[in-house]
């Protein structure tokens, strides 16, 4: 099929104007009838790649997915697209699974979704057999490897569809960027020869940066307050840790949910619905929270424990900026993660599997603690290379300087030794910086010679320190005992002097934080660049829509649609296909009641809005003539703005309009007429040589501000 004709199907059933890297190939190949195992990073655009061959071809597309919250997600997100798709699996009842059968036997189906445990049930097989099955996809095709962290086996068997529909395209999709896991799919799911699509795993919108795992909190408050209003993330190791800082976000103000499998899916679908639609803007989230995430703009995504391997990571941070613009994302990074994932590994009863884990959590771990352009650690891992460094990661913005620690590797190496290595680090740094905590006093530490004598150098960077003696190994931990710091023969040549250590410095760190602290440039931009009050106004139009259908408000159009309207403005029909994520189908059901949403809000600009218009530009030092000329409207138009602005109490300063004299001569004049509802009297008694804006201005000022005649000069 030509490229014309696909583009136009994508256009019509989906309202994309392009297709992403790899999806035309991928879609050409199905269609030709070739198997293919699609490798693309979450976000990436891998459901369009089945979705649209199953309405280009006759008979069914089975896509066989192994999560069901998901499964319903695409089928509904498929309909408000005009689209017929259902899903069978064990979350219908035997009715509901009846009229979906009788759905797909009167032949209007375009995707049937199912659980893999579904097909192997009963005689689901015999009743696929009975329908034209055009192609097959397998999405979250990883599962089918035992190496990976996601084995289903149930997946293993999936090799029989080959067997049973041996001409049927068949195409596996992941986002998985494990090698091994990745070279494992064809082979396992019995593909003819499929060729692989590996689309880039890079995303550069996303900012990437690691901070210290202490003062959390401080550190998250300064994240939120740079994206004010906007959605985000962050996903906590612990169910508590979601519940305590969703309500400490909501003392402070932010709309913030929780978000984890131990409340009931109607909690979760609660909290997961207000997110999409933007009544909620932050979520504190497990790694329950996410997946199908249809969501793209997400501005944020804050790790505040390190997840345990970079797989986890790399497709939650993914979440975020999936329109392509810029997006946040940080790690905190602190042993006692590294600790806690050891436990759990230390559980695994298979050797081998406990090895990779231990290697991944290593992997990660080196990721968090490195120097270099974390981009490029990333993608090599997914095995991507990146020339330059990114510029768009915390180690790119401040490169390390390195400086002579010595002096200081010798103070925590010696305190160490005293203690004949019975302590961690939190009460190394205790002995260091001096501080009689618990474990001090309880072991008189206070009593070593070491005690104190790191007290110049702050807590903070003395963790940092000790974090780069261990990396560089003249520290080790036991894990097995307590995670108590060990010396070894290096550490001893240290103390001795014989070998020089370098730091990187805590500057770096600092000057981190300052960075930090600074607003980001490309959020106002980006703010800037549709009408806020606009877009609210679309939003209430499409919410009220979504409520009178009983859909969710994404389903009518997704904030970015709503985004695009604003930008674009469209007058007409022809302009409003040409929306993002506007389809034929879409377009008939509320394209006229957008256009005219659209048009109205033109027309009306809202009174409140032009009052604010001519106030910013007021405060920002324009006088009335500028602001006048530059709306297009009359001075006296702007005076009169002004005036109401006063009397709603805005802080307006008067005193550049008008002279204490003219104020003084209009309060005079207001004693003698009394009525202030004509203008014209005052102009008269004045001598004509005060405008009639400024006496509206000055009779509004003197109404709101009674002791003006009392008041000193
Ligand atoms: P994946 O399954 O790979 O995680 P999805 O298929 O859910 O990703 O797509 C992610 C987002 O990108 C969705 O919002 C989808 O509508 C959008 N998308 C996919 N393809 C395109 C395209 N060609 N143009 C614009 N948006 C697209
Ligand atoms: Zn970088």
């Amino acid at each position: 099929m030509d490229e014309q004709l696909l583009h136009e199907h994508l256009q019509k059933h989906f309202g994309f104007r392009e297709f992403r890297p790899l999806q035309s190939d991928i879609i050409r190949d199905a269609l030709a009838g070739r198997d293919s195992v699609v490798l693309m990073p979450t976000g990436g655009g891998k459901s369009i790649c089945y979705q649209l061959p199953s309405v280009i071809l006759d008979g069914i597309t089975l896509v066989v997915s192994p999560l069901i919250a998901l499964m319903k997600d695409q089928v509904q997100g498929l309909r408000a697209n005009g689209i017929e798709a259902v899903f069978l699996n064990s979350s219908l009842t035997s009715d509901e699974k009846r009229k979906v059968v009788d759905r797909i036997n009167s032949g209007s189906v375009n995707l049937l979704y199912v659980a893999p445990e579904t097909i192997f049930s009963g005689s689901f097989i015999s009743f696929l057999q009975s329908l034209k099955i055009s192609l097959i996809a397998i999405d979250e095709a990883h599962c089918v490897s035992s190496w990976g962290h996601h084995f289903r086996p149930e997946y293993r068997k999936l090799n029989m569809l080959k067997e049973i529909f041996p001409d049927v395209p068949t195409m596996a999709l992941t986002a998985t960027a494990d090698r091994v896991v990745r070279s494992d799919i064809g082979e396992l799911l019995g593909m003819n020869s499929p060729k692989t699509y590996i689309s880039s795993f890079d995303r550069p919108n996303l900012s990437l940066a690691v901070l210290p795992g202490q003062k959390k909190w401080e550190q998250i408050l300064r994240i939120v307050r740079r994206h004010e209003k906007e959605s985000g993330i962050i996903y906590c190791g612990s169910r508590k840790a979601t519940e305590t800082l969703a309500e400490k976000l909501q003392n402070y103000g932010y709309s913030a949910e929780n978000y984890h499998a131990g409340m009931t899916s109607e909690e979760r679908e609660g909290v997961q619905d207000r997110f999409i639609q933007g009544d909620t803007d932050i979520i504190c989230a497990t790694i329950a929270f996410g997946m199908g995430i249809d969501k793209s703009d997400i501005r944020f995504v804050i790790h505040y424990n390190m997840p345990g391997n970079i797989e986890s990571y790399y497709q939650e941070i993914g979440r975020a900026g999936r329109d392509g613009l810029p997006a946040e994302t940080v790690l905190f990074y602190s042993y006692r993660d590294v600790q806690t994932h050891m436990g759990f590994i230390q559980e695994i009863d298979n050797e081998q599997y406990r090895k990779i884990q231990t290697a991944k959590l290593n992997r990660m771990q080196e990721y968090a603690e490195a120097q270099v352009c974390r981009r490029k650690i990333l993608l090599s891992y997914f095995s991507e290379t990146l020339e330059d460094d990114c510029g768009n990661c915390d180690v790119c913005k401040n490169p390390p300087k390195f400086f002579d620690g010595t002096i200081l590797a010798q103070m925590a190496l010696s305190a160490v030794a005293r203690t004949n290595e019975k302590i961690g680090v939190t009460t190394l740094v205790d002995i260091l910086k001096g501080t009689y905590s618990k474990s001090v006093n309880e072991n008189s530490y206070n009593k070593i010679k070491t005690f104190g004598v790191g007290r110049d150098t702050t807590a903070f960077a003395w963790q940092l320190y000790i974090q780069q003696f261990i990396q560089q190994g003249i520290l080790e931990i036991d894990y097995k005992e307590h995670y108590n710091l060990r010396l070894n023969d290096l550490s001893r040549k240290v103390l001795k002097g014989e070998t020089k250590i370098k730091l990187v410095s805590y500057e770096v760190i600092k000057e981190r934080k300052e960075e930090q602290k600074k607003p980001a440039m490309k959020k106002l931009d980006l703010k800037e660049s549709i009408n806020e009050s606009m877009y609210e106004y679309l939003r209430e139009v499409r919410n009220r829509i979504a409520k009178e259908k009983g859909m969710q408000a994404f389903r009518v159009f997704s904030n970015e649609s709503l985004r695009d309207m604003c930008a674009q403005k469209p007058v007409d029909m022809q302009g409003f296909m040409e929306i993002h994520g506007v389809g034929e189908y879409k377009a008939q059901l509320y394209g006229m009641t957008f256009l005219k949403a659209i048009a109205e809000y033109q027309k009306g600009k809202s009174q409140g809005d032009t009052y604010k218009i001519t106030q910013e530009m007021y405060a920002k030092g324009k006088s009335v003539s500028e602001i006048a000329k530059e709306r297009e409207l009359q001075e006296t138009t702007i005076y009169s703005h002004i005036a109401h602005l006063i009397g709603k109490g805005e802080e307006i300063d008067v005193m550049k309009l008008l002279s204490r004299d003219e104020l003084d001569r209009i309060a005079d004049a207001r004693k003698e007429i009394k009525d202030t509802t004509k203008l014209k009297p005052y102009f008269e008694l004045l001598g004509g040589n005060v405008s009639y804006g400024k006496i509206r201005v000055g009779l509004a000022y003197l109404e709101n501000n009674l002791f003006w005649d009392h008041s000193p000069v």
